[in-house]
């Protein structure tokens, strides 16, 4: 009896819990990806735009790299109670790099070139609003390659002195031929040989708005369409497009937004003790000789 009794008061306490509550994980800082939960059936406004809620409750939402310093995120709950908060959203300070005596070309590509790049942006574009209902999303990302970190999320760039879009993703040095894992679970949503910027590139769309994009891959393993496992090879490293060194560029994107891949995804593991000549490689590349020449800002 005394046990019935107690089931109910726990029963009411996680009722009461569970109406109101509202989880929000990651950290509230430019480039940031958060997870939430706020229960089956709640609806999620971010500065007044609907945000996907799966069916058990959970969505995400990021911040760009210059958001706005404070985001409002408006909650209905199940049973019609209301929580509005207002974000802080933590400024970050970025770098600089400048690149010279680069060949003009390369600076600022011919007009013969421009419809090709203006067309394979929108290729990516499209990729990038795939909304698929896949709930890969609320599983943590992992490393897709293990190596030296040469390019971070942010840093702005000059080209000979041209200011050119920022770097919005993270650079991972590796021999070519290293093996690519896809970060989470999700369905292909673009697998191209070679683009001019960006070379082998592959997107996969992890459901609600999330993406993780791979670049410069000398191989790809996959199909557009293609449903892969966390952990799934999908292609190596490689120097295709506009890099001067084998690296992976991996960004990712919520509806559009490119966020920091480094801010969502634990420590990266060591490379491979047992393999040091792999591991040597890695460590001894150059960072100057992996950066990676981006588009002119759009
Ligand atoms: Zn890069």
């Amino acid at each position: 009896m005394r046990r019935l009794a107690i089931a109910a008061a726990l029963c009411v306490i996680a009722t009461v819990a569970w109406a109101d509550a509202l989880k929000l994980d990651g950290t509230l800082t430019e480039g940031a990806l958060i997870r939430g939960f706020a229960g089956p059936g709640a609806h999620i406004a971010l500065d007044g735009k609907t945000v996907r809620v799966a069916p058990d409750g959970h969505f995400i939402f990021g911040f760009g790299r210059d958001a706005p310093a404070r985001a409002s995120l408006d909650v209905i709950f199940r049973d019609g109670k209301r929580l509005h908060r207002v974000l802080d959203v933590v400024v970050r300070h970025y770098g600089v790099r400048r690149i010279e005596n680069l060949p003009p070309a390369e600076v600022t590509p011919p007009p013969e070139v421009m419809a090709r790049i203006k067309r394979e942006a929108a290729e990516i574009d499209v990729a990038f609003a795939q909304q698929s209902d896949s709930v890969a999303f609320e599983t943590p990302l992992e490393w897709p390659v293990t190596g030296t970190i040469t390019g971070v999320y942010g840093v702005g760039t000059f080209l000979n002195g041209q200011r050119r879009q920022p770097h919005l993703g993270v650079d991972i040095s590796a021999p070519a031929g290293t093996p690519i894992k896809a970060a989470d679970a999700g369905i292909v949503s673009l697998a191209e040989q070679s683009l001019f910027f960006t070379g082998g590139t592959v997107i996969i769309d992890h459901g609600y708005g999330l993406s993780t994009l791979y670049i410069h891959l000398q191989n790809i393993a996959v199909h557009v369409g293609d449903r892969v496992t966390r952990g799934e090879i999908i292609g190596e490293v490689g120097e295709t497009g506009r890099a001067t060194g084998p690296n992976l560029h991996w960004g990712l994107v919520w509806n559009g937004v490119r966020l920091d891949p480094a801010l969502a995804v634990g420590p990266m593991p060591q490379p491979n003790a047992a393999n040091p000549a792999t591991a040597g490689a890695a460590r001894t590349t150059a960072p100057a000789a992996a950066v990676p020449i981006l588009p002119p800002p759009r």
